[in-house]
């Protein structure tokens, strides 16, 4: 028989996705053959050295990616954590390092998007807040009307930038609350830090610690429970009847 995470009325969940709990809706995962970046090298457009250099080819890779999300629905696996939220309420967290936001469409609302989101975009110059921006930028490149000198960039998390601080102080608030936890990582390789360490911080605050992933994570050994397979047909299943353990 399956064993499933030990949700009472005291106890909180704190859940990480990573790609694969996209993949079942058709958005490829970092590493999948035929991936996000067969064509192009990481430095070129996802960085902000290669923005520098080439916003247009920057913004033309983001521009497919928005294309693509687009065409995309939520799945089983995104509709199950939505629904968990809507029975536990305040005692559930999302963090995710997806930015394909279909997390939003499947209907979380206390989402942590770590990552950022694909469908907003910022100055790369003023401080103005991110906004919503759902247009393919692949002719003339957008420009803040605010600062007047800044081109827009995507509201992504780069690599070689930091995370939100306000985030990862919303997740540790959240631990830090909770009366018994249970941490659940889905459909990520464990290789991406600093959400790679959650587990370690969970556990370290007394956490039961979950992961459901299509193969086993490069961290597999931190969790006490690895659960095989893939998210679509297993978090329905997992999350299906926790709320009497
Ligand atoms: P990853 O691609 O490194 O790992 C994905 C993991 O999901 C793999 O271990 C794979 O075995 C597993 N997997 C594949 N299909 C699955 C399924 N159906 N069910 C369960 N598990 C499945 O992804 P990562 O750990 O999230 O790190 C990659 C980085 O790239 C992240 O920073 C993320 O922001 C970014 N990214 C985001 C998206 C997206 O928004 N959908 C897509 C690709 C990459």
């Amino acid at each position: 028989m399956q064993l499933r995470p030990p949700i009472d009325d005291e106890t909180s969940v704190l859940v990480l996705t990573g790609a694969g709990i996209s993949a079942e809706s058709g958005i490829p995962t970092f590493r999948d053959a035929g991936g996000l970046w067969e064509s192009h090298a990481i430095e070129d457009v996802a960085s902000p050295g290669g923005f520098e250099r080439d916003p247009a080819l920057v913004w033309r890779f983001y521009s497919e990616r928005r294309r693509k999300a687009r065409t995309c629905a939520p799945n089983p696996g995104h509709r199950a954590l939505a629904l968990l939220e809507r029975r536990l309420g305040d005692r559930f967290l999302l963090a995710s390092q997806n930015v394909d936001g279909l997390h939003g469409r499947a209907g979380s609302e206390r989402l942590v998007e770590l990552h950022g989101n694909l469908f907003l975009s910022r100055c790369s110059h003023c401080a103005r807040p991110p906004f919503s921006d759902e247009a393919e930028h692949t002719g003339a490149l957008p420009r803040c009307e605010q600062c007047g000198t800044g081109l827009w960039r995507p509201h992504i998390v780069w690599f070689g930038e930091m995370l939100d601080p306000e985030h990862l102080e919303r997740i540790d608030h959240f631990m830090g609350k909770a009366k018994r936890l249970v941490f659940l990582a889905v459909g990520t390789s464990g290789a991406v830090w600093p959400a790679a360490g959650l587990v370690g911080v969970a556990r370290a605050r007394g956490a039961d610690t979950w992961l459901v992933n299509a193969e086993r994570a490069e961290n597999t050994g931190h969790f006490h429970h690895f659960v095989q397979g893939e998210s679509g047909t297993v978090l329905p299943d997992l999350l299906a009847s926790t709320s009497r353990w």
